[in-house]
């Protein structure tokens, strides 16, 4: 933790914020149906929220429709000829959609799928690289109820195919191959396999991203371009009752087997229109860019559904951050004036290492606001990032949320309030979140210790259920403390009421007795000036049970040496304790990360701990089996 702050703004701010806070929470139906009623209804709920604990559904009665929100509503207005799309493929071809053309895409896309059978009520797999049609198919999808799932396209025939079959969808969308780094991702080839292992999947569509011939099976398989020539322009809206699935995603599966997150449509909207506007203060001219995935949440509701159902401008680029050059991403904020700019703490941690020369050649004058989302970022991170990137003007939006949240629970949030930031903390939960920090016994912690982060209300944007297993909804987040969500994060609220979040309570390292949190170590060993990121694991020990194993990048400039590893261990002596000693140090030039950009725990585990990756865990995770595998044996000869 850090005590800098940064801006200090008045007394009045905190106050009015915290009244709205607390009116929120005292009277939490009020306050949602007041949020709610900033959407279009075509029938009013009947009521704001039934609660079964651990069920929840909101909004109850209430008939609406994604699309309308999303697009509909727009191009009534002036705003259809405003772009709701920038778009950037990677080998630097453009496309720019303005919200009377993204409309028209989508409808004849709804077209499309109808021409192919779907029906409210069905599912569709949309396996697509981050081009303008995989927007288009989700909110063709919600146009006519057709639940949807995004499988990132970086996941593997055999990802793809257990997702497809755990929703039993009847359609899957790919592209012929999606850009990655100049290479073509054969993406095809991959659905291929999966179709093979996937019954339930009656028809392919395939868009033409790359211009490569592929296999098509006849029957099944269809080019996207021939399907449009039977489409008609307009597929009316289908209205569905609020707690409709709109999507089911699955998590990133950092901890475990992932898990299919159902969302509704009307709450799951509501959440994130409303708090879309609290934390990146949207305005009309703004043009905003989330670096996200449209595979992973933030993609759906930072990327998707919330900036769309404001009528925002966004950007979507389809490649890599260094791709062709390390500036890649600066040169498009320079190019389309981006003023709000959302991306992950491993990203700003990538671009910090290769030093600040980068963004000082571009003009990055139009940024008003950052923001990041992903994993808890460190100071010295946020710092860089804020003077670096925000030219120290611009507030960093540091947003917690899950999956399972929908959207942002804890953050600051300068459309509404505007209080001085801590480099390193969320700030503070959002109007309507009812988030405390608890002890094994869910009892509240004194302020400054740290606990379990609960959440003891239900919100608008939960998700329903896990896909086809109540149970495992109930057991994983409901049971440890009846009556709350239990998130599964560590934190601590300090004497202001600002959050801390202290990464995931199941990675802890246990030295001795000591329950040593990886996220801490890490932080204290990327606290030295030659430390750029870090990853901790642990191996068994016959006397600890757990000792410390550390794998290190350094800074440009620096180089590996044993002076340095001696540095480092006094270093983290120092800030955390002599229990906190690495048993060993590595220096590596990366660490293993999954798709979304999160350390892979069990690779790094296993290396510590000098056994096969095929023994520390048998569940899948955010890289394929063989991701993992050809990471581990990176890993294991960097060492
Ligand atoms: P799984 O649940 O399958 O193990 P996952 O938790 O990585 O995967 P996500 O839902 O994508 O899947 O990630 C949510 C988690 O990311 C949070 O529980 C938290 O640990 C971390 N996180 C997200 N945003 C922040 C943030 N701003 N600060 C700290 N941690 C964050
Ligand atoms: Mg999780």
């Amino acid at each position: 933790m850090t005590d800098a702050m940064v801006s200090q703004p008045g007394y009045w701010a905190r106050k009015r914020y915290f009244e709205l806070y607390d009116r929120s929470l005292r009277h939490p139906e009020e306050f949602w149906a007041e949020e709610a009623r900033k959407l279009d209804w075509f029938k009013t709920w009947d009521k704001v929220l039934e609660w079964k604990p651990p069920f929840a559904r909101w909004f109850v009665g209430g008939q609406l429709n994604a699309c309308h929100q999303c697009v509909d509503r727009h191009v009534k207005t002036w705003r259809k000829s405003k772009v709701a799309i920038y778009w950037e493929g990677e080998p630097g071809d453009t496309r720019v959609l303005s919200y009377s053309t993204l409309y028209g895409e989508i409808n004849r896309c709804a077209s499309v799928l109808k021409n192919l059978g779907l029906r409210k009520g069905d599912t569709a797999a949309l396996y697509l690289p981050m081009i303008p049609e995989l927007p288009i198919f989700m909110l063709a999808c919600g146009r006519i109820g057709v639940t949807h799932t995004v499988i990132f396209s970086g996941f593997s025939a055999q990802s793809l195919a257990d997702r497809m079959n755990d929703i039993g969808a009847k359609l899957l969308v790919t592209a012929d191959g999606g850009f990655r780094r100049g290479n073509v991702i054969p993406l095809k080839e991959i659905a291929d396999e999966a179709l093979a292992l996937s019954p339930c999947v009656e028809k392919a569509v395939v868009v033409n991203r790359v211009g490569k011939s592929v296999p098509m099976q006849r029957g099944r398989d269809f080019w996207y371009h021939h399907l449009l020539e039977d489409a008609v322009p307009s597929v009316e809206t289908v209205s569905v009752e609020s707690s409709h699935p709109l999507y089911i995603l699955y998590t990133s599966g950092t901890t475990g087997k992932p898990k299919g997150i159902v969302h509704s449509t009307g709450g799951y909207l509501v959440f994130n229109h409303s708090n879309y506007q609290w934390v990146f203060d949207i305005k009309e001219e703004s043009v905003y860019w989330c670096t996200a995935d449209v595979g992973w949440v933030t993609g759906h509701s930072s990327i998707v559904y919330a900036p769309l159902s404001h009528g925002a401008a966004i950007v979507l680029y389809e490649g890599s951050p260094d791709y062709p050059s390390l500036d890649r991403w600066w040169n498009i904020i320079e190019t389309y004036g981006v003023t709000t700019f959302y991306t992950s703490p491993t990203a700003i941690r990538m671009f910090m290492q290769h030093g600040e020369e980068e963004p000082a050649r571009h003009d990055l004058s139009s940024l008003e606001l950052l923001g990041t989302v992903g994993e808890p970022i460190n100071p010295e991170a946020w710092l860089w990032y804020y003077k670096h990137i925000g030219g120290e003007r611009c507030p960093i939006v540091d947003t917690w949320w899950q999956t399972e949240t929908g959207g942002i629970m804890i953050s600051h949030a300068p459309g509404i309030q505007l209080l001085a930031l801590k480099p390193g903390s969320a700030g503070f939960p959002l109007p309507g979140i009812d988030a405390a920090v608890v002890n094994e016994s869910g009892e509240a912690v004194a302020p400054g210790e740290k606990g379990l982060l609960v959440i003891r209300k239900p919100w608008p944007g939960m998700f329903l259920t896990l896909h086809g297993d109540p149970e495992r909804y109930k057991q994983t987040y409901w049971e440890r403390f009846p009556g709350s969500y239990h998130t599964g994060d560590y934190a601590v609220k300090d004497e202001e009421g600002y959050f801390w979040l202290l990464g995931r309570a199941d990675e802890v390292i246990k030295v001795a007795g000591h329950r040593l949190g990886t996220l801490e170590l890490e932080n204290a060993v990327i606290s030295h000036p030659a430390v750029v990121e870090c990853g901790a694991a642990s191996k068994p020990d016959p006397i600890k049970g757990e000792a410390i194993v550390l794998f290190v990048i350094l800074r440009n400039g620096y180089e590996a040496s044993d002076d340095l590893s001696k540095e480092l261990v006094a270093h983290i002596r120092k800030v955390v304790g002599p229990v906190a000693t690495p048993e060993r140090l590595f220096f590596v030039a990366k660490l293993p990360k999954t798709r979304s950009g999160k350390i892979m725990r069990r690779v790094l585990k296993a290396v510590a701990s000098e056994v096969d990756i095929g023994d520390v865990s048998t569940l899948e995770d955010g890289a394929s089996v063989d991701e993992a595998k050809a990471a581990y044996e990176d890993l294991k000869k960097a060492v």
